[in-house]
């Protein structure tokens, strides 16, 4: 059964979250210019590129969209880079980490770290995450993500506005429903990722990431083995921390070792 097939349900409001999602984009690239889009190739952000083409942004200088390509993602959502390119006029920025940073985390910890410890997994997003994605937003006074209120608990407060010390973080889809995410890319038939039709309804590193069940939370395919209020990588932390992960119970790692893309110098 397919993810349209399955979510795609219209709020009754939806065409007022639409226009409210458009209006935002648009002040968005007037007002916080040079302005991106932190896109995880995940169903909420091929909605967000799609929004930012209705709404002309791509038309003006100084919005772009960037991906960070940890070395650890599907090749299913790799391939989503090549098929915005096709659809839209923009070309995608893809950030690696540090070769030489994940060679070594990798000889020194092994390839299944983030398994072992919460600050192992911490230092690996850090190094294929975090360090990228300041590269990305480094001269940016404003960036684009897909968050939702209804995602996760830690995710509840978000606003569609939020000030940061450096930039302004512009989330234009906090009120939309799992529903209207699914409408959307059915509608405009938009490219989205196949792994969604197999129960993945939320993406990330291949290691960390796995199917959920019927009933179960949107985010419970993430970190799994972690404190379930807690599954956030590090991009989208409170300021006051809040959102910061706790030590999980021990965990068994998988049986089989997840292959490891090799990293462009
Ligand atoms: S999500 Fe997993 S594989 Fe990806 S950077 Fe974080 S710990 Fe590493």
């Amino acid at each position: 059964m397919s993810a349209i097939s399955l979510y795609a349900r219209p709020s009754p409001d939806f065409a007022q979250k639409l226009a409210h999602s458009l209006a935002l984009l648009k002040t968005a690239a007037a007002k916080y210019s040079p302005l991106t889009q932190a896109s995880s190739l995940g169903a909420e952000d091929m909605v967000i590129t799609h929004l930012m083409h209705e709404a002309g942004l791509f038309d003006k200088p100084g919005v772009s969209i960037f991906v960070l390509d940890t070395g650890m993602l599907h090749a299913e959502t790799v391939a989503l880079v090549k098929r915005i390119e096709e659809r839209y006029p923009v070309t995608v920025d893809v950030y690696h980490p540090d070769a030489d940073a994940t060679s070594a985390f990798v000889e020194e910890n092994g390839p299944q770290a983030m398994y072992k410890s919460l600050a192992l997994r911490k230092q690996c997003c850090h190094i294929r995450k975090m360090a990228p994605l300041d590269r990305a937003l480094a001269g940016k006074k404003g960036w684009l993500t897909g968050l939702r209120r209804e995602q996760s608990a830690a995710r509840a407060e978000v606003h569609d506005i939020e000030q940061q010390p450096e930039r302004t973080k512009v989330n234009p889809l906090v009120e939309w429903t799992q529903g209207d995410i699914w409408h959307c890319i059915s509608a405009n038939a938009l490219p989205y990722n196949p792994m969604h039709d197999q129960f993945f309804p939320s993406i990330g590193c291949a290691p960390c990431t796995r199917a959920v069940t019927l009933g179960e939370d949107f985010r419970s395919g993430r970190w799994w083995w972690e404190n379930e209020s807690a599954k956030e990588c590090g991009l989208h932390v409170a300021a006051d921390g809040t959102h910061e992960a706790q030590e999980p119970a021990a965990f068994e790692p998988l049986s089989s070792i997840i292959p490891i893309r090799e990293i462009p110098a």
